[in-house]
């Protein structure tokens, strides 16, 4: 890895990367410390459905960066308990006295089709995947703020854009995860927070043999740049989400189409209307990709001003 020697991105800086003992999380921290990061390594150690617990995994991993002449401390909280995110956001400024970067990743499953999904599966899943990011994201966020700088990366997934059988419970914390960092990019702008999302495709203990044949080529650190990429100081881009696997890089957008306007200013229009209007609502050419909820609203504000009165 000369190149990366060469060009260390992230000297100086600290990173915490959670579920950073196995799979997707241990590729970024191996890549953040490889920049010069000195990161926090969180993991709890349990397996992929959440349950169990141990540190040999986030401890591999900070003896890989020592190894290697870099910086790391291990730290064991599950990103689900009530006061876990205080602690692995103290593990940095115990260590290093500041934090600049923040990898949500830690990851569960609990796969069920939905009427078989039990309380504690869509619990679990919701607990770890959008209230663990939430909770941690909020301690990095105020360690951030007055320090004038952050860089957040969250990890989405296509089940919370695109849905996926059997795993409502997934799809639903990882969309609430893509809302959560839109959120955080916007309230963050002025801060110099940035905060992005990925949607990986990897084989991981989680994906199993998922992939098939074509898992061979979706290792884990293929993705690890593009995080890399996410949290250097020099990174202004805020508020996307990236698809990425097998080398590939996409971006995954929400938009809004021009839409119709029906029956403008003189109440409500009717069921058959909307019918017979679909196709155009529906139509994509001509989309906005908005920066924020505020500028869909300046959106509809236009359109209702430009209306010279009742349809
Ligand atoms: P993985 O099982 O290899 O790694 C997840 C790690 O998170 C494990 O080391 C685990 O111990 C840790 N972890 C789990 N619960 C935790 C908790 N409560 N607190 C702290 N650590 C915890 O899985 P992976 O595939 O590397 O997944 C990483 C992330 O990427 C997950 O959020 C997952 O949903 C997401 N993701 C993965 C894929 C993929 O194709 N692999 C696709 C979409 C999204």
């Amino acid at each position: 890895m000369p190149h990366r020697l060469r060009y260390r991105r992230l000297e100086g800086r600290v990173a915490i990367v959670t579920g950073a003992g196995a799979g997707l999380g241990r590729a970024h921290a191996l890549a953040l410390a490889e920049h010069g990061a000195k990161v926090v390594v969180n993991d709890l150690g349990g397996s992929t459905d959440g349950t169990g617990q141990g540190s040999a995994a986030a401890d591999q991993v900070v003896s890989q960066i020592l190894a290697a002449g870099g910086e790391a401390v291990a730290e064991y909280s599950s990103v689900a308990d009530p006061g876990s995110a205080a602690r692995i956001v103290d593990a940095a400024i115990s260590a290093w006295g500041r934090l600049d970067i923040l990898v949500n990743n830690a990851g569960v499953l609990r796969d069920r089709t939905i009427p078989n999904l039990t309380d504690e599966d869509i619990e679990t899943v919701l607990d770890v995947h959008l209230k663990g990011s939430f909770s941690v994201s909020r301690a990095a966020y105020r360690v951030m703020k007055p320090a004038g700088f952050g860089r957040i990366i969250l990890t989405a997934s296509g089940a919370g854009f695109f849905g996926a059988a059997g795993q409502a419970n997934y799809s639903a914390a990882k969309g609430g995860i893509a809302g959560l960092s839109r959120a955080l990019a916007v309230e963050g702008a002025r801060y110099g927070i940035t905060s992005n999302c990925l949607a990986p495709l990897a084989q991981t203990r989680l994906t199993g043999d998922a992939f098939g044949p074509l898992g061979a080529a979706l290792q884990p650190e293929l993705i690890s740049p593009l995080v890399v990429f996410l949290a250097s100081p020099t990174t202004t881009v805020t508020g996307e989400v990236f698809s990425a696997g097998g080398g590939r890089f996409a971006r995954i957008f929400t938009a809004y189409t021009p839409g119709v306007l029906l029956n403008a200013g003189a109440g409500p229009t009717t069921a058959d209307e909307i019918e017979a209007h679909l196709t155009e609502i529906l139509d994509v050419d001509g989309y906005t990709v908005p920066a924020s909820s505020a500028e869909e609203v300046m959106t509809l504000v236009g359109q209702l001003a430009g209306h010279s009165g009742p349809a």
